[in-house]
């Protein structure tokens, strides 16, 4: 079975990495998709994105990654993905995610939305805190994948 796991990833995150390895366990093929957000100036490029979640899942073989712009269902329609997965870390993420799930499923009935629980170990990551960290100098080798790291020490010297 095919997943779209759709996201912003700026940067990705070992709370992204897992779930992205455990729902390849549980559904055989999974789509990371990056969003090129039009409205937002990100961190990183779409292509560095890009390249540091292919390098972080460099030893999966049932991993895909792609970009896109637009409706996340049209993605998953393009790809012929009838799953969207996302994630949730804490209550105050279940409201927002719930929502869009609705407004998903209100544009393409053939599409469900499902969700994983993060790992305890990463529930208070999130790709801002870990930026927010990594500007001041903080240790975040045990919050992001080692290229990533790499990137965001360059970023901020
Ligand atoms: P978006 O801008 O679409 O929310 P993010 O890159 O912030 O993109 O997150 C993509 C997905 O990954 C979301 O479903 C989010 O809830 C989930 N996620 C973010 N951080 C974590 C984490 N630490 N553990 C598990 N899932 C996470």
């Amino acid at each position: 079975m095919k997943i779209l796991y759709p996201g912003t990833f700026d940067p990705l995150t070992n709370g992204h990495l897992d779930l992205i390895q455990r729902a390849e366990k549980l559904f055989g093929n999974v789509v990371v998709a990056v969003l090129e957000n039009t409205n937002k100036t990100p961190t990183f490029d779409l292509n560095k994105r890009i390249l540091q979640i292919r390098t972080s899942l460099s030893h999966l073989s049932n991993i895909e990654v792609i970009s896109y712009t637009g409706l996340t269902v049209d993605c998953a329609k393009d790809v012929k993905a009838n799953i969207i997965l996302r994630g949730l870390r804490a209550m105050s993420d279940f409201e927002y995610e719930l929502q869009i799930a609705h407004t998903n499923k209100s544009l393409n009935t053939e599409i469900e939305t499902i969700f994983l629980s993060t790992n305890t170990n990463y529930s208070f990551l999130s790709s801002s805190l870990v930026k927010e960290v990594a500007k001041f100098g903080g240790e975040i080798s045990h919050m992001v994948p080692l290229c990533v790291e790499k990137d965001l020490k360059e970023y901020f010297n």
